[in-house]
């Protein structure tokens, strides 16, 4: 990591850089700022600055991400830095001999364990395991416990609670304890996008650092100088589809393929018009139907939402051409005739409607509905509000 890792939040790394410069870093720190901003992200910026072997971590570009406690922070072995986040809690208790304990623990810790992979792979990923009642008593003793122990001389512990609002009202008044007397070489970041309903007395003694969402322009900006392999019509698509929601954007980047000549994405999204020839096409509507149902068995759920979403950016573009003929902003600027096209076949269709059922067939697959039923019915559905004209 370092400072050039952490996409926009210009003003926000300003003041985070002056505290550091000036010594004049707080005890606490809020991150906010909506999902997908980046602001756990920069919490583990601020972790490996303070433990980077390299000699000007602060001051020059941040952390080197590459020296020993670089590495052990990415991978979430470092000492000094704890992590934070809703477990159940059978992982906090390993039980007694008898087996049946030891086997909820051992499964819990397994799902544990694959999260935290998740997050290695995707830093604006914020884990948290499903049957969770939200980060317990016991996670915050553990802190306590550790932040009784020194760390190296010149660096810090760093405590980093992510979706601290989900912090269990006994194990919320633990912290407040921390937070009202804070050992000197902790330093806590809660890192929160619903901070109202964090207590307001955790809240009064934090900092906070309000994170922005993260504009198509910084966004695009940032890819193409720091990954400059991603070219057009990828580019643009993955700034579009994410919606200044890195998470998404990290998703995207990491399902791409360079042994393939074509990115995954874009094949997607070619797949996804193809099938839309199909529907719109009256002789051909049963291919349409049996395209539907390879689909829904054949693409996992991240691709299938990534399928739909392509269809929405489409139906965007030709909205926006249909409105405003010259508009140049397109989410696929590379198939701008098939868009003028689309624009002029289907002049007067229903756009509100067609993105609501499609904005819902997403949310359905992502919320784990059959994904044979949701595309079927859209299919359906997309055909009636096309045909109307
Ligand atoms: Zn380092």
């Amino acid at each position: 990591m370092s400072w050039k890792n952490i996409i926009g939040q210009k003003q926000q790394i300003r003041t985070l850089r002056k505290a550091l410069e000036t010594e004049r870093f707080a005890h606490a720190y809020l991150f906010t700022g909506p999902e997908g901003s980046g602001k756990e992200s920069a919490a583990f910026e601020i972790a490996s600055i303070f433990n980077c072997r390299s000699a000007n971590a602060s001051e020059n570009e941040g952390a080197c991400g590459t020296c020993p406690d670089c590495m052990q922070i990415q991978s979430f072995m470092h000492p000094n830095v704890e992590y934070v986040f809703p477990v159940e809690s059978a992982l906090l208790d390993p039980g007694d001999s008898a087996k049946k304990e030891n086997k909820r623990f051992t499964e819990a810790k397994e799902r544990y364990d694959a999260l935290l992979e998740q997050k290695k792979l995707n830093p604006y990923f914020s884990p948290a395991m499903e049957r969770s009642m939200g980060i317990l008593t016991e996670q915050i003793i553990t802190l306590q416990h550790k932040a009784s122990f020194m760390p190296r001389e010149g660096s810090k512990k760093i405590f980093i609670i992510s979706q601290a609002e989900r912090l269990h009202p006994s194990a919320a008044n633990k912290i407040l304890k921390l937070l009202e007397e804070p050992p000197p070489h902790v330093l806590f970041i809660l890192v929160s996008s619903r901070p109202e309903a964090l207590l307001p007395t955790i809240r009064s003694r934090c900092q906070a650092i309000k994170f922005s969402r993260v504009t198509a322009g910084e966004l695009k900006l940032w890819l193409q100088e720091n990954r400059p392999e991603i070219k057009e019509p990828e580019l643009s698509f993955i700034v579009s589809f994410s919606r200044g929601n890195l998470r998404l954007a990290w998703e995207l980047i990491n399902s791409r393929d360079s042994t393939q000549s074509e990115s995954t994405t874009i094949m997607l999204r070619n797949k996804a018009l193809d099938y839309l020839r199909l529907v719109l096409t009256p002789s051909r509507f049963h291919e349409a139907i049996t395209l539907c149902e390879q689909n829904a068995k054949n693409l996992s759920r991240s691709e299938l939402s990534l399928f739909l979403a392509a269809l929405l950016l489409f139906f965007q573009d030709v909205n926006h051409r249909r409105i405003k003929p010259d508009f140049q902003e397109l989410n696929n600027p590379d198939i701008i005739d098939a868009i003028d096209r689309f624009a002029h076949n289907f002049p007067n269709p229903d756009f509100f409607q067609i993105s609501t059922i499609t904005e819902d067939a997403i949310r359905a697959i992502e919320r784990n509905a059959s994904p044979l039923l949701v595309m079927a019915s859209f299919t359906a559905d997309i055909r009636a509000l096309l045909q109307r004209n």
